[in-house]
């Protein structure tokens, strides 16, 4: 067994905080934005101080590999992303950044012998903070989603400019043929923080990734009628506000009878016209369902499209907006994880990941898999995400022993 090195990851995590640094605990570090290229010109830097070679594709994904011992073997990569969200962790992606390099350092300090090449590996754009969506580059990347589509992205904070100009403006935009791929790449490992509070709660300090969530997304919507607020006598009124606020209660009262594992949010919501003076004529409002059973995102549906038709004198209406399937993880891998974390001597569990990953698109090309670390009270997206360099530091320890497993028994 093979063990990382907490100094050395305690100092990475002390100088990529500093990329970004928003002056309160966290960074806000978007993709392709200057302090993101601080981040990448560290790793550039590192990386090479090991000898490791240093290869970029058309959506700037950034590669460091060091050389195997055998010749014509595919890569085994570990991967995330060094962009946050606005006022987010030092956390969130760049740990599974930063354990890739500790793993490719304690590989080259210790002379570790593996037969594959192994790269280090940074995604571009996975928050979508700045340029919409989430996980952009890795949706381009496994043909989820659209490139001229994804380049068209407007930034969110100035719409005259788009995600290709970023592109373009970028040192690290690099050729399409440097992409991940099948024909190169073996397998995928990701080092994430869990983002939740279920290891810190159960005292274990890795998660053992077995899937990402099932999930589907629905709008619900009531339409009454738009009214003067000072003329119209409640008992003539036809608020849509109102029908919604009744069907919210109505909802959860209804996905509180499935399994508690059930998770389910209401985080947007529409009114129209949104004035004070007027009877809302039109809410929309959105509700999220995850769960690992398929047949339990089905119970939701089936609750869902089982509202009443009307409420509080409004129609109701449902549309699906999007939903996906649960993604599980290559039990190969996912039991190297287990191995790794067990022979180790380090307290883990499986768990699933109720977030999406980039390691979830992947997982379409190439046997993939997730080692989670715990997260300070459960807080994640916000300035006070916490990982202990102790914690972040056996995460690396499971994910390297991982990838030697991987690199000895795969080909
Ligand atoms: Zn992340």
């Amino acid at each position: 067994m093979f063990e990382c090195d907490e100094k050395r990851m305690k100092d990475k995590i002390d100088t990529f905080s500093k990329f970004g640094d928003a002056g309160h605990g966290g960074i806000t570090r978007y993709s392709l934005s200057p302090e993101a290229h601080q981040a990448r010109d560290e790793f550039a830097k590192r990386m090479k101080a090991i000898g490791a070679t240093i290869e970029t594709d058309d959506m700037a994904n950034m590669y460091a590999t060091l050389p195997g011992t055998e010749s014509g073997l595919k890569r085994i990569v570990m991967a995330s992303h060094c962009d946050s969200v606005k006022n987010g962790g030092n956390y969130d992606g760049i740990l599974g950044v930063m354990g890739a390099m500790e793993v490719l350092e304690t590989i080259a300090a210790s002379k570790i012998p593996h037969r594959h090449p192994i790269t280090a590996m940074i995604w571009t754009n996975e928050e979508g903070s700045l340029y919409p969506p989430a996980m952009m580059s890795s949706g381009v990347v496994t043909g989820k989603f659209d490139k001229a589509k994804m380049l068209a992205s407007k930034s969110v904070l100035d719409p005259s400019q788009t995600f290709a100009m970023a592109l373009d403006a970028s040192p690290y935009k690099g050729s399409e043929k440097n992409r991940l791929s099948p024909k190169d790449y073996l397998a995928m490992f990701e080092l994430h923080i869990e983002q939740g509070p279920i290891l810190e709660a159960a005292k274990k300090d890795i998660g053992v990734v077995t899937c990402v969530l099932g999930m589907c997304n629905y709008r619900v919507r009531t339409y009454g009628q738009a009214d003067h607020a000072g003329t119209t006598p409640m008992s003539y009124r036809k608020d849509a506000l109102f029908a919604s606020a009744q069907l919210l209660i109505h909802l959860h009262e209804q996905l509180d009878k499935l399994p508690k594992d059930l998770v389910y949010t209401t985080g947007e919501i529409k009114c129209h016209p949104c004035v004070h003076t007027v009877i809302p004529d039109e809410v929309d409002f959105s509700i999220d369902a995850r769960h690992e059973k398929p047949e339990v995102v089905a119970q939701v549906v089936d609750i869902l499209k089982g509202i009443p038709k009307e409420i509080a004198k409004c129609r109701t209406e449902t549309a699906l907006a999007w939903e996906r399937d649960t993604v599980y993880f290559d039990k190969n891998l996912v039991s190297y994880v287990k191995e790794s974390a067990d022979e180790l001597g380090i307290s883990n569990q499986y768990i699933n990941s109720g977030a999406g990953h980039d390691a979830q698109f992947v997982s379409y090309l190439m046997p993939t898999t997730m080692i989670f670390v715990p997260s300070k009270d459960g807080h994640s997206h916000c300035e006070i995400e916490y990982t202990s360099p102790k914690q972040c530091t056996a995460g690396a320890s499971v994910m390297l022993n991982a990838v030697l497993k991987a690199d000895s028994r795969m080909n």
